[in-house]
């Protein structure tokens, strides 16, 4: 073999190491306490590769033994976890009003939170990185050492931002730490921006994407879309944006701005859009392009929509035409918008989140089922099945935190 061919040869060996190691902790990650046999059972590694990879990852600290379960032949296993104890993840989250910091153990599993409310939908960017900051240093403080006096390590941080992410020089298109993004983000007035200084201030990895493409990975990873190989998760707040999964990965499109599909067109004229065009869906499902259906345009409600949603559901409730004229519209909308997903991705399933999407589906969700029918071809129809997101508003920031948790079971410590 030439010098070449032998330099090819290693580089493999490691390719297939590292994708070995990262089926391993994922396996780890999200089925829980397990044993050697049955992680080698589930992964189709051999006990070989099994007994190494744990062994290293032992070695480092991510995995530990949690004493012995029994075994169908009689002989005892031990059982392995992920080390909650062994680094720290950060998640952080710019919404449409809110700026969301939290602090997970490395099983996700959250230790302590912070929160920022602005009004009028305006942040400067130096003024989220100056509140990032802030917040992860008063947690830290909060958190304390290790159990064992020992200093917490930090895996990085994620930040979802409401916008386009572009990671223009990253191969896959993915978050890289390596790779400075350029950040477009209309809804919070920001046009092209960088965040480098965040992640000099913090002084380890940030990891920056849009928010509706963290809050899915969450949806999948632990939430109503878990184990599901092809689904849609959208978020429907005063905006609407989606996220797609395929073959159980994230869809991200040749500069990462799939799944804009709250700019998607379903209707020639109409209300005009704040990406300048006009009938896009966001228009139709917003909740403030719903409050001005119902009420005309009230600016009492800017930056307060929740209070004026509040007040249509009460409307609703007590039997007001025009309330119930705005909801229904709504359902129907939204139902044409969903049913093109369906038509164009297949999914199994579509899970609605954001905070305004969850109190459509709580009120609304065999109506809104029945509108995805309708409007869907009938066989991909048919399959899908609507539901409500399972994991909450405070989903976000923990959608973020899935950014450095991804490219450590992808790439180890070497961040
Ligand atoms: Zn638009």
């Amino acid at each position: 073999m030439n010098e070449r061919g032998a330099a090819q040869r290693k580089a493999s060996v490691r390719d297939v190491r590292r994708a070995n190691r990262a089926l391993l902790l994922r396996h780890l990650l999200f089925s829980g306490e397990t044993s050697r046999a049955s992680l080698g059972e589930e992964t189709s590694l051999s006990p070989a590769t099994v007994t190494t990879l744990v062994g290293e990852l032992i070695a480092e600290g991510t995995v530990v033994e949690r004493g012995q379960s029994d075994s169908p032949g009689g002989r005892p296993r031990t059982l392995l976890a992920v080390n909650p104890e062994a680094a720290v993840v950060f998640g952080a989250d710019v919404g449409e009003n809110r700026v969301s910091v939290q602090a997970f153990d490395l099983t996700m599993r959250r230790l302590a939170s912070r929160e920022y409310q602005f009004a009028g939908r305006r942040i400067a960017p130096a003024h989220v990185t100056k509140l990032v900051d802030e917040y992860v240093t008063s947690m830290r403080a909060e958190l304390g050492p290790r159990g064992d006096g020992s200093e917490r390590r930090v895996l990085g941080l994620g930040l979802g931002v409401p916008g386009i992410v572009e990671h223009p020089e990253s191969a896959a298109g993915a978050p890289d730490p390596a790779v400075e993004p350029i950040v477009h983000a209309q809804v919070v007035g920001w046009e092209t921006e960088t965040f480098a200084p965040l992640a000099r201030r913090l002084g380890f990895p940030v990891l920056i994407d849009n928010g509706a493409k963290t809050t899915t990975q969450a949806e999948s990873w632990f939430g109503s879309a878990k184990g599901v190989e092809h689904g849609v998760v959208v978020f429907i707040g005063d905006g609407a944006g989606a996220g797609i999964i395929t073959n159980g990965r994230l869809y991200r499109g040749s500069s990462s701005s799939a799944g804009e599909w709250g700019h998607t067109k379903i209707s020639l004229d109409g209300v005009r859009c704040r990406c300048g065009s006009q009938g896009c869906v966001e228009t139709f499902v917003g909740a403030s392009a719903v409050l001005e259906r119902w009420r005309g345009r009230d600016e009492a409600w800017r930056g307060r929509e929740s209070t004026g949603v509040d007040e249509l559901f009460a409307a609703y409730r007590n039997g007001e035409e025009s309330a119930r004229s705005a909801l229904h519209g709504l359902v129907d909308h939204l139902g044409l918008a969903l049913a093109n997903l369906v038509n164009l991705y297949n999914p199994q399933q579509v899970v609605v989140a954001g905070w305004f999407g969850d109190r459509i589906v709580s009120e609304f969700l065999a109506d809104l089922r029945a509108a995805v029918r309708r409007y869907s071809l009938p066989q991909p129809g048919a399959e899908v099945v609507v539901e409500r997101s399972t994991l909450g508003p405070e989903i976000a920031a923990l959608g973020a935190a899935t950014l450095p948790l991804d490219h450590f079971i992808e790439h180890g410590w070497g961040l």
